[in-house]
């Protein structure tokens, strides 16, 4: 049995999006759950699109979601192996060289189309003599290389989809090698996987054609063909396609936007499946809950209001111990620390919440919308505050009190007081929070 191993495989030509992060982590929980690795493939093979910022930027978001793969590569350092490999397919009569300009190719694309031919390109090229083709290039013209598909029909036991045929007279050789001599992905991508022992390619289902194409470059190359999986893509949860402008967020978003590693792996791995999205605490429990054979064949719909209830749900999980240091950095610490972290965990949806809390139990003023308050209430609040010590009973001791005395019951009751102690009309459970305040404190915001 080969090791399974597993790629992602992303270019860095942007910043990497929910719909690369939900196929990053597809290959991450399937690689464990075949105990298999994963290698991160930097698909850099264009020059002018790729960039080293991307690049840096890919890094970062593999750290942040701490998924460390076992081993980096980049094509752009290895395009001796993929010439080696265009000489050897060249040589073999695989590759032809094609001189036609993009306006010919769609004039003829044209003609097709109006005279109800499929617009598959004619293999024109293929029936230039020698002469032909040195003459171009004494002209100076460079050849751009295409694939000489074996036109007949590829079929592979998809690890999502099922059984796929793809008839390979349906779609135009492909080219492979741009007349600058830089590769397209196809070739480097089934040259790399052979080199790297790649036995399972998990990806999206726009690379479904590609897969005929290099199920035939496999054969050619005599390597063991891996097993394919693509999966449907994402589109906003309106059904409509994700663009730049609305729905398509980078992973800095969401990042910036306060949504825990845990949160983004749990989702992806679970969006645009038969399960429901569940708050996992650890990638071994996930993993034990994920099956490939569970994605539906239908969209994924990405909905950030669900990606922040995720959110909500997994931090709520946090316990004190694993937060101390992030809660620090937001100069939530000393001894009232854990006490308000257990008290506001619940009231949350990200973490950076936790400091507006703080600051209103921390800072002596709050901005407190006091026009609804009825003064004579607050005074007789103040008047029936227990003496200190406090302790968990200190809250109903009181408000059983000014009820008594107010005749006011419920919201009626609590929600002048929230109010009034905290400038917000709901959050933290009242009887923890008044602990935090501290006599002195509450004292003070019923004086308003
Ligand atoms: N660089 C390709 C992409 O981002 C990789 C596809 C593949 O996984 O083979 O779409």
């Amino acid at each position: 049995m080969p090791d399974n191993k597993l790629r992602f495989a992303p270019s860095p030509t942007g910043d990497l999006h929910i719909g690369n992060a939900r196929t990053l982590i597809l290959n991450y929980v399937y690689s464990k759950s075949i105990s298999g690795e994963l290698i991160l493939r930097i698909d850099d093979t264009d020059k002018d699109r790729s960039e080293e910022r991307f690049y840096r930027s890919i890094i970062k978001d593999i750290e942040w979601l701490k998924i460390l793969p076992s081993a980096i590569e980049r094509q752009s350092s290895k395009t001796e192996k993929y010439m080696e490999i265009r000489d050897y397919l060249i040589k073999e009569g695989h590759l032809y060289p094609c001189f036609e300009t993009d306006e010919e190719l769609n004039r003829r694309r044209k003609v097709s189309l109006s005279s109800g031919l499929p617009p598959i390109y004619d293999r024109a090229s293929l029936k230039l003599t020698k002469d032909e083709i040195r003459a171009y290039e004494a002209n100076g013209i460079k050849p751009y290389w295409r694939f000489k598909l074996d036109r007949k029909s590829i079929t592979w036991n998809d690890l999502i989809r099922g059984e796929q045929t793809i008839e390979c007279n349906s779609f135009s050789d492909p080219v492979l090698i741009r007349a600058d001599g830089t590769f397209l992905y196809t070739l480097p991508s089934v040259v790399d996987d052979i080199d790297m022992g790649v036995t399972h390619v998990l990806r999206g289902e726009d690379h479904v054609s590609n897969t005929a194409t290099q199920i035939q470059l496999f054969k050619i190359l005599g390597s063991n063909i891996p097993n394919f999986g693509h999966h449907s893509l994402m589109v906003q949860k309106d059904g409509s396609r994700m663009s730049k402008r609305i729905g398509s967020m980078s992973l800095n978003d969401i990042r910036d936007s306060g949504i825990e590693p845990m949160t983004l792996i749990n989702y992806c791995a679970r969006i645009g499946t038969s399960d429901s999205v569940e708050a996992f605490q650890s990638i071994d429990e996930l993993v034990n809950n994920f099956s490939l054979a569970k994605i539906s064949r239908s969209p994924a719909r990405f909905s950030f209001e669900e990606l922040m209830g995720l959110n909500k749900k997994i931090i709520q999980k946090l316990s004190f111990q694993t937060l101390d240091a992030r809660l620090s950095d937001l100069d939530i610490n000393g001894k009232d620390a854990e006490i308000f972290w257990d008290t506001v965990k619940t009231n949350i949806n990200t973490i950076n919440e936790a400091q507006k809390w703080w600051n209103i139990i921390k800072n002596n003023k709050i901005n407190i919308d006091a026009t609804d308050i009825n003064r004579d209430f607050l005074k007789i609040a103040q008047e029936a505050l227990p003496n200190a010590p406090w302790d968990d009973k200190t809250w109903s001791i009181w408000t059983e009190n000014i009820s008594q005395k107010t005749g006011l019951k419920g919201k009626e009751l609590f929600l002048p007081l929230r109010l009034a102690l905290t400038g917000e009309n709901s959050g933290p459970e009242l009887a923890t929070f008044i602990l935090l305040l501290g006599r002195e404190l509450v004292l003070n915001r019923l004086n308003i």
